[in-house]
């Protein structure tokens, strides 16, 4: 069976290159929608609460909220680093609170202080799925990401890849010892 949850993530970008509109910077509320597949953890009678999923997901995924995405090679980066410097907010500010954890894959890399993430490739819904992917993926077992931004809407399913040890008092990943991080309980 599956868990499934939703979350927003308010964010700008354009598409660098792009023969439309899209090529100039404007803003979405896009919003992922996670699916995790597993057994139905007995003791809990859940595959996941959706509630944690969303907390091992945000603690990255903030990165995109009320952040800029822009392209690697993507000439205003420079631009807005430059002004940022200049106003001296690009390495952080006491009212820049909400910030993800720092991470840098082979597809993106997520500056919180400076509320930027900067991709290899376009940030599209498509690209946006495949960044999610790769950083989620050893953390929950998804089978299925849908990202809708606007008009724009792409979805893709994955593989069932591992089995997850939950408590069956509160449902989260037991940690490597077999003991939940939440409230103690111990595999026995
Ligand atoms: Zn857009
Ligand atoms: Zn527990």
């Amino acid at each position: 069976m599956r868990s499934i949850t939703s979350l927003d993530l308010q964010y700008a970008h354009r598409f660098y290159g792009f023969k439309g509109e899209a090529q100039y910077l404007h803003g979405h509320t896009g919003v992922l929608t996670i699916e995790v597949e597993d057994s139905v953890n007995e003791g809990v009678n859940m595959v996941y609460p959706c509630n944690e999923i969303q907390k091992v997901a945000w603690d990255l995924l903030k990165n995109f909220d009320h952040a800029l995405i822009l392209r690697e090679d993507d000439p205003l980066l420079p631009a807005i680093l430059d002004v940022y410097e200049k106003q001296g907010i690009k390495n952080g500010h006491p009212q820049n609170t909400m910030k993800g954890v720092a991470f840098k894959t082979e597809l993106a890399t997520a500056y919180p202080d400076c509320r930027l993430v900067v991709t290899k490739e376009t940030m599209t819904v498509e690209g946006m799925i495949k960044i999610v992917y790769d950083l989620l993926k050893d953390k929950l077992n998804i089978v299925k990401l849908t990202f809708t931004s606007g008009v724009n809407a792409a979805t893709c399913e994955f593989p069932s890849t591992h089995s997850i040890d939950r408590c069956p008092l509160c449902g989260i990943e037991l940690n490597e010892n077999g003991v939940c991080p939440k409230c103690g309980y111990r595999k026995k």
